[in-house]
């Protein structure tokens, strides 16, 4: 790496100042670091919705960080412009010789990137991308024969097999003893306010999503004395099996490496299953950066010729949670009131969009997107194609959950349901995973009448599965 006067370290989706790639190699060239994070106009003005629970996570992780950068001696400049043009004009501004920022995957920001390295290099300046968002960049974890994995297990295989052998991989870059270099900040405007920038509040402190270093740090804390037991709880959405850190992960606010450790290091098979989830990231990562067209079709493009009925009116009832199927509809509703949906839930709900809905399972990867406070294209797209059978190592297309199954096998008792639907709170045990079978009376007694209170399934899962085994056979 070049020696350097001064240089500029762009934040992203890395919104943490300690065990940071970027920051790190930052201030171990130049004698001056210069941070700043830029509320991109090109991204914010696409998001459909004012009330966006990321833009205020974002928000409070950076007036956390610009506070611990401060202590730290240094500061961040916080602007609300458009990245391509504002960080070569505040590079201009500063005179800084180089900007660094941690590379991303999705081929917006690959555009970006490229867009605003090409004007730095035309002032002189170099930008330096480093890898931190993965364990193992796109290039470093491939097969004998030099090609990208397609299969999990393989991929994982190889991924455990090189981090034994090379574990200096998980090693964390040491920030704190490279930060005399951090420059001090001038005086400067304001952080921008949400309404600032056209967005409103959405009260994530009162959903309980703590935000920045401090919330990864406490989530993790917390998770960190259960994964012993993750192996055995995480399919249950009522238990708190899982670990609630993907939003740190999908910003930054947490190292990867940090949890891939404590993973490492621990013995059992609560730590490995968990491993492996992280594991699933960076296969989803290297997926994305090998086959971008995975961004607009099927990873198996025959699928793409599947004519989905799409029926709106069937899709409405999905995204508005009023499907008549208790778990799916509890699904919905956790989605669309904390912006969080258990792994289990997300399989069940995609699966039943694309095969029992029969709604091409685009439409409902675009409803993940906006909703999801994690969303993160790579896994989403991945996710989705798993569920929905068009992608790589994805489940097989005549293996189609019963939504009803799904919900007595996970959700035994309905807790999970109860809480999300509070119409169905006072059906018993015995048919809140059916409520349509209860009698007249009983529907009067639970104070749930089909129709009325809740509604009869939209569908019947038994005359859709052999609809959707018909219509992947054509595709
Ligand atoms: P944990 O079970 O504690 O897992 C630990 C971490 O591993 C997660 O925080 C996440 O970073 C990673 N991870 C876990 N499972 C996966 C996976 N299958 N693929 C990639 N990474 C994984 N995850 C996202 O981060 N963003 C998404 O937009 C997203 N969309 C999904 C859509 C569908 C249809 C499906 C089936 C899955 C999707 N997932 C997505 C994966 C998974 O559901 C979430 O990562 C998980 O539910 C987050 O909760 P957690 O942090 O408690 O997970």
């Amino acid at each position: 790496m070049p020696a350097y006067d001064s240089a500029l370290h762009w934040f992203r989706r890395d919104l943490r100042d300690d065990d940071n790639a970027s920051l790190y190699h930052a201030l171990k060239s130049a004698q001056r670091v210069h941070c700043v994070f830029v509320f991109d106009r090109e991204i914010l003005d696409k998001l459909g919705d004012r009330a966006d629970r990321r833009v205020e996570f974002i928000r409070e992780s950076v007036a956390e960080l610009q506070a611990s950068l401060r202590a730290r001696g240094g500061d961040l400049l916080v602007l609300h412009d458009t990245a391509r043009t504002a960080i070569p004009a505040l590079a201009r501004r500063l005179a800084v010789d180089a900007v660094f920022a941690n590379g991303d995957y999705e081929p917006g920001a690959l555009e970006r990137d490229a867009a605003v390295g090409k004007t730095l290099e035309a002032n002189g300046r170099r930008m330096h991308l480093a890898k931190d968002q993965v364990v193992f960049e796109k290039d470093e974890v491939l097969t004998q024969a030099g090609k990208p994995y397609t299969v999990f297990t393989p991929y994982k295989n190889a991924w455990l097999a090189k981090i034994q052998a090379e574990p200096f991989y998980l090693e964390a870059y040491p920030v704190a003893s490279h930060a005399r270099a951090l420059a001090p900040g001038a005086a400067q405007a304001p952080m921008p306010s949400l309404e600032e920038m056209g967005f409103e509040g959405t009260g994530i402190a009162q959903l309980g999503i703590p935000t920045g270093m401090s919330g990864a740090r406490a989530t993790l804390a917390d998770f960190a004395r259960r994964i012993e037991r993750y192996a055995e709880a995480r399919d249950f959405p009522d238990v708190k099996g899982v670990s609630y850190l993907s939003v740190h992960n999908r910003f930054g606010t947490v190292s990867i490496r940090e949890l891939a450790r404590m993973a490492a290091k621990r013995k059992g098979v609560g730590p490995a299953t968990w491993l492996s989830e992280l594991i699933w990231r960076d296969f989803y990562f290297q997926i994305l950066w090998h086959y971008p067209g995975v961004v607009d079709s099927a990873f198996r493009t025959a699928y793409d010729d599947i004519e989905w009925p799409d029926d709106a009116a069937l899709f409405a009832a999905w995204c508005e949670a009023r499907t008549g199927f208790p778990l799916v509809d509890a699904a919905m509703r956790q989605l669309n009131r904390t912006g969080y949906m258990h792994n289990r839930l997300r399989m069940v709900t995609a699966s039943f969009l694309a095969k029992d809905l029969l709604v091409d399972w685009r439409r409902g990867e675009r409803y993940f997107a906006q909703k999801l406070n994690d969303f993160d294209l790579a896994a989403n797209n991945g996710g989705w194609q798993w569920a929905a059978s068009t992608g790589c190592d994805a489940q097989p297309y005549f293996r189609i959950f019963n939504p009803t199954s799904q919900s007595v096998k996970f959700d035994p008792r309905g807790a999970f349901i109860r809480r999300y639907v509070p119409e169905l709170a006072r059906v018993p045990d015995a048919f809140i995973h059916e409520p349509a079978k209860m009698a007249a009376s009983d529907q009067e007694a639970a104070g749930c009448v089909i129709g009325r209170d809740y509604p009869a399934p939209v569908v019947d899962h038994a005359v859709q599965r052999l609809k959707a085994l018909a219509l992947y056979k054509r595709g």
